[in-house]
């Protein structure tokens, strides 16, 4: 597995790239812009094509870029629904620019007003995507912790969003190791992955998994908490990212470390970490 961490967009792509290789990352994510604000302000040059370079040379990849979090495609409000569709295209046209490999969005939430209705808003953004451009990065629908109104906490939700969207798009998935444990996944142990992944087999099909978010969980099994925590500090446990590191169909994946980390030294203690369970379980 290549594994990385998401670093700050603030400086611009080629800092961000330097940050990353900094901190000895295989694989990197960053956002496209603001994740908590609707402005978007026009690229400059260096972090188009040339920036890309810089990442060719460092042999950093994939790029991931995380959508913003205020995007919610699957909203009953018209006026969020249509800032959500222009910054989900105008972040994706973004992707394209730098070269960026994929793009992670989380599906949305319906807000009550049921998921059909909120699945099929979601189509018809991509659908108005599709009529835009056609994008080079692969859009990744991104499991959540589930619960309430949120779209995308387990497999099956995923396959059936994946199937809606499929007739004017092909997405990816991404999958969050914390999310998926909130939504009542056991990765724990190596039973449980087997199962969680048979599962995503039959679902999606194991071609669609491309990057994992690897993080640990403070929230308990199903208990539909979004609280990430360093690897080995949370519920899933040193023992279950070593579970994680016995599967093979994970082996050439980007693994994405989304901490909540203070300083540069914690990122790389949970690389190392992460690093270690893995190459001792292999
Ligand atoms: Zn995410
Ligand atoms: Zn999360």
């Amino acid at each position: 597995m290549r594994f990385g961490v998401h670093v700050s967009i603030g400086g611009g792509l080629a800092r961000a790239v330097e940050a990353a290789q900094g901190l000895g990352c295989e694989t990197m994510q960053i956002f496209a812009g603001n994740p908590r604000g609707w402005q978007r302000r026009a690229m400059s040059e260096p972090e188009g094509p040339p920036a890309h370079q810089a990442l060719e040379t460092t042999g950093i990849g994939p790029l991931v870029v995380h959508c913003s979090y205020l995007v919610n495609l699957a909203s009953p409000r018209p006026e969020i629904y249509e800032k959500s569709c222009d910054v989900f295209i105008e972040d994706l046209k973004r992707c394209d620019q730098m070269g960026a490999d994929y793009f992670v969005l989380h599906p949305g939430s319906h807000l009550g007003s049921g998921l059909e209705e909120g699945m099929a808003r979601i189509g018809a953004a991509f659908k108005r995507m599709r009529e835009t451009f056609a994008p080079k990065t692969r859009v990744l629908l991104e499991n959540v912790a589930g619960g309430g109104s949120d779209i995308g906490g387990s497999f099956q939700e995923l396959r059936q969003l994946a199937g809606r969207i499929g007739e004017s798009h092909e997405v990816g998935v991404c999958l969050d190791t914390c999310h998926a444990f909130a939504a009542g996944y056991d990765l724990r142990t190596t039973a449980g992955w087997r199962a969680a992944l048979d599962e995503f087999d039959r679902e999606l099909g194991m071609d669609k998994l491309r990057v994992l978010h690897c993080n640990d969980s403070k929230g308990g099994l199903g208990s539909h908490l979004d609280r990430h925590a360093g690897i080995g500090q949370g519920q899933i446990g040193a023992e279950g990212f070593a579970a994680m590191a016995t599967m093979p169909e994970l082996r050439g994946l980007a693994g994405i470390l989304e901490i909540p980390v203070e300083t540069r030294e914690d990122y790389l203690a949970n690389l190392a970490r992460i690093r270690e369970i893995w190459a001792s379980a292999q």
